[in-house]
């Protein structure tokens, strides 16, 4: 059975003061929401699909209380996850994540799995002019988009909203769902809240609500660094690890560690401190454990073994243990095999 979401023609009343906690008095159930506009390529738009990331419900309030009575383009607006939103976590325990259900899961069918079915069925139904879906990062990273299908009007895409921007190939995200059938990007607008990461996110929706067409050349590196993603760094459940090099764990990581998102760490550069053999694991994006391949531990010190950008590093102890530590980015090269 799919899990039940709402279909409105409409906002609800009282959309544009509604809040996190509360936010169930209004969404009781994911929702999709279908606004018609002048140009009737819909414009699709996910937000909350993880519960804490909620730039891109303040984004959608802003964009919408400036153009709604007006809508250049149609939109069809989904509300992801309610439940976790309301208490304010990715996902709940009881939960898969949003963001890992989508067409092109590695999950087995669901309820949830099953909705998005279902929501990209209704989508695709619909003339599209692009998708977006807009999340934050729980540590401190620069705003960027990412791209699963790196065709030209995607990197157009991405390097509307910021001057670097990734490929990455996560099975079951929304903006996989959408490669094929329109330009579609996720954006990563800092910290929740991040009150620059919202303003760039509307100003990105806006421009995205009169744009004709994206240009189908790729943009010079200049406009667009384009980094790729096929490797994340997990924490095995019984490795304890602290961001404290002092403290009594299996894996320690300086306190600072977030400042290395978007740099290059290479292979003289110690990531972290351990006392155990194998602290971290690292899979690719089939999921297979390549952990040998790219670090190495020597005298209770991690290295990668070719230079590297770790990019999404939190400290959110949760969050590492629900999704993963980091990414690990090198620079895009088109039919570029990942050189581990
Ligand atoms: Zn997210």
């Amino acid at each position: 059975m799919s899990e039940h979401f709402d279909r409105l023609h409409a906002l609800p009343e009282g959309f544009f003061g509604i809040g996190t906690a509360n936010i169930r008095s209004l969404f009781p159930n994911p929702t999709l929401i279908q606004l018609d506009g002048r140009d009737q390529r819909f414009l699709f738009v996910s937000i909350l699909l993880h519960g804490n990331e909620y730039t891109g419900l303040r984004v959608m309030q802003r964009v919408l209380a400036e153009h709604a009575h007006d809508l250049p383009r149609s939109i069809l607006l989904f509300v992801g996850n309610v439940r976790a939103t309301e208490s304010n976590l990715r996902f709940l325990p009881d939960q898969v994540d949003y963001n890992r259900c989508w067409p092109g899961t590695l999950l087995s069918p669901g309820p949830t799995t099953k909705m998005m079915q279902r929501v990209i069925e209704i989508a695709h139904g619909q003339p599209l002019f692009a998708a977006i879906d807009i999340h934050n990062n729980t540590g401190r990273n620069p705003h960027y988009a990412c791209i699963t299908d790196p065709r030209a009007e995607n990197q157009n895409l991405a390097a509307m909203f910021s001057r670097v921007g990734t490929v990455f190939n996560h099975r079951g995200v929304s903006t996989m769902a959408f490669d094929g059938i329109c330009p579609a990007a996720t954006l990563e607008c800092g910290l929740p809240g991040d009150p620059a990461g919202i303003d760039n996110a509307c100003h990105f929706i806006e421009q995205l609500l009169t744009l004709d067409a994206l240009p189908t050349e790729p943009p010079p590196r200049e406009t667009l660094h384009l980094v790729e993603s096929h490797l994340s760094m997990e924490i095995p459940e019984q490795i304890s690890f602290e961001f404290d090099l002092d403290a009594d764990a299996d894996l320690r990581f300086e306190p600072d560690i977030e400042n290395r998102n978007f740099t290059l760490v290479d292979p003289h550069q110690v990531f972290g401190y351990t006392r155990v053999e194998r602290p971290v694991l690292i899979t690719d994006t089939d999921g297979h454990d390549v952990t040998d391949q790219v670090v190495r531990v020597e005298d209770g010190k991690i290295y990668l073994n070719n230079t590297m950008m770790p990019a999404m590093i939190t400290r959110d102890k949760l969050v590492v243990r629900q999704d993963c530590l980091c990414h690990l980015m090198q620079d895009y090269l088109p039919n570029h095999e990942a050189e581990l």
